[in-house]
């Protein structure tokens, strides 16, 4: 490989190029000295610490790569975020409710997540949203019975009633949403056995719909909620057992990541009109819950793409307050609570995917003869012609002929016609050729569309040791874009154009889309600095504390990764405040219904017979089976070699 140029370059140019300002959210940035570094407030102002040095630290103290770095302080910071921005819109508006926020358990159910939010959200009255049996048992066990609200989503059975019901006299505040009429009656039941008053809200079908990636939880014929006609139903029937009182809540949600404000200014204002009538049909009402939505800007573009969003947090409550107020006081209804389930944006900011980098592979060609073999076939002539004759005003055509050519050859080689050297010669002057074309283009990260698939067949495959499905779920199941950049070497120029591959070995297991701040779009390759030997090359995917942790799969039984929870501290220390472990070989396998004792006992038996017959001796058995033991207490990724000072 040519020993690359080094470009002057500066970690302001870096910022830029990653885009990191844009959507850092403030928390996240890069230093002079060239590292990411991850910024949190205190009374005195802000602490800012450098992500490789949180690292360091971490791993000294035994935590392998790859792990989800958690920062604790970035979970509260967005609580606070929330209520106060709420807090403000109603107080300079004159608005007559408050802010009673709940986060939904489904975006990130990890114990540890729940808990911080849960203590810190105490302040704010800051509940939860439980879609399951399983969400609210934790709901119930994290909550002390102070009131905050425990807003019940999902298809609720009897056993599930009946503890809600029961958690109340407890003091708990548990509301639940009826997603269809048939579990009124079974409410209703409960309830009169139990002498228990219900608190009963209502989902609704809005017909308002939304842009972006989950908007088909939106419209008419929406999955979840009830119809106009479900809706009047419920209420006859509580008015019938005169327990209309009972309904104090109206709740809808359009759907996550919802990136144009006005989709959802019309929600509420949609969501207004049932809150009128419901009021004047007689039920008590207090409470508007308008679900989730609130959008993460993962591109930073500030604009209404599905992974992008074009409001701001004091935007959001501002207009939310704003269409709420006009709706009601244009009817003399009292203002109710609001209530949102924000999930996404609460939790995404604060944790990230953290990984090595194993390998690379370049795809530059090896040193060619000074002369073709005589009998090389004429297709290799014609691209040896095609390389002598690069002009840089008929590069398209250069670069037309040369894939042309190429793909002769494969054809060639296909039908036996050809052998392996002659292929690989014809490939290494493809690439010879496409790497002067390259060379010739003068800023490669925009390349004339005309030489389409050109940066893409050069780029690097960086091998980095995670995988996509365990740890990024989303990126393969609904091309979910995170940023993604290196933790280091930001004073360096990245004059490499990569994609991630993880160690799945599985075609999808890849990252090959960007964003890419200068078009405010996708980019398919990511520059990278060239690996350096015997060094670390550390890359973050940020943004992922939001959906990822409990959505992975076990794909080529890759387990759960490491995670280490940290709290910064205002004298600019910090605390590993916990460390989970991955999962070992063992674990992975208990999962798919191994017995790892049973499968022990099978190697040994293999290994027994192979002493009895000679194949190997009593001592070699005993190596063998180290090293299988060994193994199955491993980390299932790639494990380095730990070096005293590491
Ligand atoms: C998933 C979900 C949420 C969370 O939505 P976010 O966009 O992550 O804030 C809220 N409410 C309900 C009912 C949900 O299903």
């Amino acid at each position: 490989m040519n020993k690359p140029i080094a470009l002057p370059w500066s970690a302001a140019q870096s910022a830029e190029l990653y885009g990191i300002r844009e959507w850092g959210n403030n928390y996240f940035s890069i230093s002079d000295k060239g590292d990411v570094t991850v910024s949190v407030a205190f009374a005195e102002g802000d602490v800012t610490l450098s992500l490789m040095d949180i690292l360091s630290g971490i791993r000294q103290r035994g935590v392998p790569l790859p792990m989800v770095l958690r920062i604790e302080n970035i979970l509260e910071s967005q609580i606070a975020r929330l209520n106060n921005a709420f807090a403000d819109a109603m107080e300079s508006s004159g608005y007559q409710g408050q802010y009673r926020g709940v986060f939904p358990i489904k975006v990130n159910q990890q114990c540890q997540v729940i808990e911080t939010l849960t203590q810190f959200g105490e302040q704010f009255s800051h509940g939860l949203e439980a879609g399951s049996k399983a969400e609210l048992i934790i709901a119930l066990s994290t909550l002390t019975p102070d009131g905050r609200l425990i807003i019940c989503n999902g298809y609720k059975d009897e056993e599930f009633i009946d503890l809600a019901l029961r958690a109340q006299r407890l003091g708990f505040h548990c509301v639940f949403v009826l997603e269809t009429p048939t579990e009124l009656p079974i409410i209703i039941e409960r309830s009169e056995a139990l002498g228990i008053r219900p608190k009963i809200g209502v989902r609704v079908k809005l017909s308002s719909k939304v842009s972006g990636l989950w908007n088909s939880t939106s419209g008419d014929r929406s999955i979840f909620g009830l119809t106009t006609n479900q809706l009047v139903e419920v209420i006859d029937n509580l008015k019938a057992h005169n327990i209309l009182d009972c309904l104090e809540l109206l709740h809808y949600h359009l759907g996550s990541q919802i990136p144009n404000i006005r989709d959802i200014r019309n929600g509420v204002l949609e969501a207004c009109r049932y809150y009128v009538d419901l009021v004047k049909e007689g039920a008590s009402m207090g409470y508007l819950d308008l679900g989730g939505g609130l959008a993460v800007d993962y591109l930073g573009a500030r604009s209404n793409h599905e992974h992008s969003k074009n409001y701001s947090l004091a935007e959001y409550c501002t207009d939310v307050v704003e269409v709420v107020m006009s709706t009601l006081d244009a009817n003399d209804i009292p203002h109710p609570h609001i209530v949102t389930e924000s999930g996404r944006a609460t939790v995404a900011y604060s944790s990230m995917l953290l990984f090595d980098i194993l390998d690379v592979t370049h795809f530059e060609a090896a040193p060619l003869p000074e002369l073709l073999p005589q009998q090389a076939h004429e297709l290799i002539h014609n691209l040896q012609a095609v390389l002598e004759n690069i002009a840089p005003k008929a590069l398209q055509e250069c670069y037309n002929d040369a894939t042309y050519y190429r793909d002769e050859l494969n054809e060639l080689f296909k039908r036996g016609q050809i052998n392996l050297r002659d292929r690989s010669l014809g490939e290494n002057l493809f690439l010879e050729i496409l790497q002067q074309i390259k060379s010739l283009v003068s800023d490669f990260h925009r390349v004339p569309p005309e030489l389409d698939g050109l940066k893409e067949y050069l780029a690097d495959i960086y091998y980095g040791n995670f995988s996509v499905f365990q740890s990024l779920p989303d990126i393969w199941a609904i091309d979910q874009v995170f940023p993604v950049l290196p933790l280091h070497r930001h004073n360096e120029h990245p004059s490499r154009e990569a994609i991630l591959a993880d160690i799945t070995c599985d075609c999808d297991g890849k990252i090959d889309r960007f964003l890419d701040p200068e078009s405010r779009d996708f980019r398919t390759t990511l520059p990278l600095h060239p690996m350096v030997d015997e060094e670390d090359y550390i890359i973050g995917v940020f943004l992922v504390g939001a959906y990822q942790e409990t959505l992975g799969d076990l794909h080529n039984l890759l387990g759960d990764t490491a995670v280490a929870s940290v709290r910064i501290n205002e004298d600019g220390s910090f605390d590993l405040v916990k460390e989970l472990e991955g999962d070992s070989i063992a674990d992975v396998l208990s999962y798919v219904e191994y017995q790892p004792q049973g499968i022990l006992e099978n190697f040994r038996q293999t290994a027994e017979q192979a002493v009895r017959s000679g194949k190997i001796s009593a001592v070699e058995r005993r190596k063998l089976l180290e090293c299988f033991t060994d193994s199955l207490r491993g980390y299932t990724y790639y494990e380095g070699q730990m070096t005293e000072t590491d």
